[in-house]
């Protein structure tokens, strides 16, 4: 049972030091019951009250980690129920579907299409993370045969499916090593399953008929040694799957369940033979509440749009998206290109320096830190104005780059041209486009 925050302030040092962030040991204490502090925030508590308190500050949703080096992937570790609150923490992994009855044309294909269906978006790679290997034809020996082949061709996390244990144990044999997921444990074969996570030290999800089920599973897993666990409710009636990650979630962060306090994984493509159908569910799984979500296959024009969903769904809300301040060149600038300056907040960045690529007219792009902000919410914060702008153009090394002195600033920062002027002498300021998208035809009228 985890602790209450009067139980855990017993444990704490009661020197109300304020280094946690708080002033008080007793408001720590509330907000790590609440999980909304961590442990680590708390320089002065004893290793024996650590060891106590373990299990007040873990999170209410295990994380867990499937596969090893670069192709891990975590899931779970969430500590809320709407992102807007904090954040939410670990992405949900996709899985692409291999099933051990096709044929190496068609395994093939699909590790292709793991591999090379990435996107770039507001400078960030976006990429699926998983294979599920499904045994189809109950032949231990097909299976082992698929594992390997995808073990051998991919780097990505692998989850090897079947409520048969020997199977369980030939796929092992080709990926323990791996440590891929073990989906899945059930009422009838739970206590091979477990033998087999705990002798390769491989998470294991659990496949009930009930949430009352998952409690059952999960409990007995958990009194065997296996923390590292992932449930699936068992329903593929979506709406029922749905609720299903509601109840799960809000039972482990609301009421502390540990029982349900697991990331979950969800198999869309049982839900629905249309492809566009699964992409849909799947897109409901990512934003309620999946820690996992096995796709049938990967297509572009499906995955990216879940990929984009994803991020932006667990992007942290209170830190928004920046670029690397600096000075950027598009289109081969020369001496003599037009040099505009904008703040480093990610979108801002993209569709400024997209007009002017798209113009084809060469040119320096100044991008200031402003912490993420937007131009306008820049401006309006006092972090876009003419006395920092100042600074960060001279230092930036853009008068070593051109011959003109010419600064082409937004129009929403248009109120700053006559202070910028004053501050950077020698420069003439010119007020640029509201809106990137008039950049373009504003460029190719420019001369230095
Ligand atoms: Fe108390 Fe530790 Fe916070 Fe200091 S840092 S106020 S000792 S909880």
């Amino acid at each position: 049972m985890p602790l209450t925050g009067i139980e855990i302030f017993k444990l704490l040092p009661k020197t109300n030091c304020g280094e946690c962030g708080v002033p008080t040991c007793l408001a720590f204490a509330m907000n790590l019951a609440a999980g909304k502090a961590e442990l680590g925030a708390c320089p002065h508590v004893s290793d024996e009250a650590k060891a106590q308190l373990a299990e007040a500050s873990a999170p209410p949703i295990r994380p867990v980690t499937i596969g090893v080096g670069n192709g891990a992937v975590k899931v779970g570790g969430e500590t809320v129920m709407f992102r807007h609150e904090k954040r939410f923490e670990n992405e949900p992994g996709i899985a692409v579907l291999v099933n051990d009855t096709m044929d190496d044309a068609d395994i093939n294909g699909r590790l292709e299409r793991f591999k090379q269906l990435q996107f770039e978006r507001v400078g960030l790679n976006l990429s699926t993370e998983l294979i599920a290997v499904r045994s189809e034809s109950g032949d231990a020996g097909k299976f082992a045969a698929a594992v390997s082949k995808v073990a051998k061709n991919s780097d990505g996390g692998i989850i090897l499916m079947s409520t048969n244990p020997d199977i369980l144990a030939a796929g092992l044999k080709e990926s323990a090593d791996r440590k891929p997921l073990i989906y899945a444990a059930t009422k009838d074969n739970l206590d091979s399953v477990a033998n087999l996570a705990k002798e390769n030290s491989c998470p294991v999800a659990v496949k009930a008929e009930s949430l009352d089920e998952v409690v059952e599973l999960t409990t007995k897993l958990t009194e065997a040694g296996i923390n590292d666990i992932v449930i699936d409710s068992g329903s593929r009636d979506v709406r029922q799957a749905f609720q299903d990650q509601i109840i799960i979630r809000s039972s482990a962060l609301a009421k502390k369940f540990r029982p349900l306090g697991f990331p979950t994984i969800t198999l869309p493509f049982e839900m629905t033979d249309d492809p566009m159908k699964e992409a849909m569910i799947a897109s409901m799984f990512v934003a309620k509440y999946a820690g996992i979500i096995v796709l049938s296959d990967f297509q572009g024009e499906s995955l990216f749009p879940l990929l984009v969903e994803r991020m932006n769904i667990y992007t942290d809300p209170q830190r928004p998206l920046a670029t690397t301040e600096g000075v950027y060149e598009i289109n081969n600038p020369k001496e003599d290109s037009p040099v505009l300056i904008t703040t480093n907040f990610s979108l801002t960045y993209f569709i400024v320096s997209g007009e002017i690529e798209g113009s084809k007219v060469p040119g320096y792009l100044l991008v200031m830190d402003t912490e993420g902000l937007s131009v306008m919410t820049a401006w309006a914060a006092g972090k876009f104005v003419a006395d920092l702008m100042a600074p960060f153009v001279k230092k930036s090394g853009i008068e070593d780059k051109v011959k003109h002195r010419k600064l082409i600033i937004p129009g929403y920062a248009a109120a700053e041209s006559g202070g910028l002027e004053e501050e950077l002498s020698g420069w003439e300021i010119m007020v640029g486009p509201r809106d990137g998208a008039h950049i373009p035809a504003y460029l190719k009228s420019w001369k230095p």
